[in-house]
């Protein structure tokens, strides 16, 4: 699934290709998780935003004497992917496309139809629960060791699901967990971790996004960045995908289990609780 590193490649691909571009027309699959596509119709692309691993499209059009804003949501899912195009496709994956008036055209694909589209008023993300809720940015300066910690203790979950739950911090899946917990020897099943390590750990999670933002992503099966790249970090992942091989650290063999229903590599030599 992409998480922020790969969202983030597409973000900056796609925010050149489609600004200033009006939608003249939206279209999707009859699937209710799709069908908002076509409330973007007749509105102006003024920029493409992320937050956590959900695009978001910011959106106006002009009616009468006022500015009518809206956001145009595109939650990736599994296997989604975005790209614009000079002709139509008949593609069986293609689940919504938009007409924009330069003659090119946005596809949305996603052949496991995981993925999501809405258009909403700024801001209301009542019909996204997990959007509503979302934590902070990892990135957003305003997340302070101190407040990383405050929130990581407010839960008695596990540290893998707290990580994943978006709530604490945004954008990170399995990958990036794996990876941020492995960097920072924290075991996945850790309850409660002490400031220091939470520090650590804030540190380590804003290592490995970067790094990954860097590389353009992590590409596993179907990822695509809009100009049909994929990304190159797999080569630079430590922890995840390597169960059954040495730890880079300490040489012991990294182990894989399920963790709230994810499957969770780790080692168990220098991971510590
Ligand atoms: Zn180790």
């Amino acid at each position: 699934m992409p998480e922020l590193p790969e969202v983030e490649s597409i973000r900056s691909q796609l925010e050149p290709l489609i600004t200033g571009k009006t939608i003249l027309n939206g279209y999707s699959f009859p699937s209710k998780k799709f069908l908002q596509a076509k409330l973007s119709s007749g509105f102006l692309v003024r920029d493409v935003n992320r937050r956590g691993k959900y695009l978001i499209i910011n959106l106006e059009k002009e009616s009468g004497r006022k500015i009518n804003l809206k956001e145009l949501i595109v939650h990736l899912g599994m296997t989604g992917s975005l790209s614009v195009v000079e002709e139509k496709s008949d593609d069986p994956y293609i689940r919504a496309e938009w007409e924009l008036n330069d003659g090119q055209i946005l596809l949305f694909r996603d052949i496991r139809r995981f993925g999501r589209i809405a258009v909403v008023d700024p801001g209301d993300y009542k019909s996204l629960p997990t959007l509503d809720n979302i934590g902070p940015e990892p990135f957003d300066p305003k997340l302070s060791a101190e407040s990383f910690y405050a929130s990581l203790s407010s839960s008695r979950s596990c540290i893998k699901t707290k990580l994943l739950s978006q709530r604490i911090v945004a954008g990170l899946g399995n990958i990036y967990v794996d990876e941020s917990l492995w960097r920072s020897r924290i075991n996945p099943v850790a309850r409660r971790i002490g400031k220091e390590r939470s520090e650590t750990l804030l540190i380590s999670i804003r290592e490995v996004l970067s790094q990954a933002i860097d590389n353009g992503g992590t590409t596993f099966r179907d990822y695509r960045t809009p100009d049909g790249l994929t990304g190159k970090n797999q080569h630079n992942l430590d922890c995840y995908g390597r169960a059954g091989k040495a730890c880079r650290n300490c040489s012991h063999v990294l182990k894989n289990r399920i963790i709230g229903q994810r499957s969770t590599t780790w080692c168990p030599q220098c991971q510590i609780s």
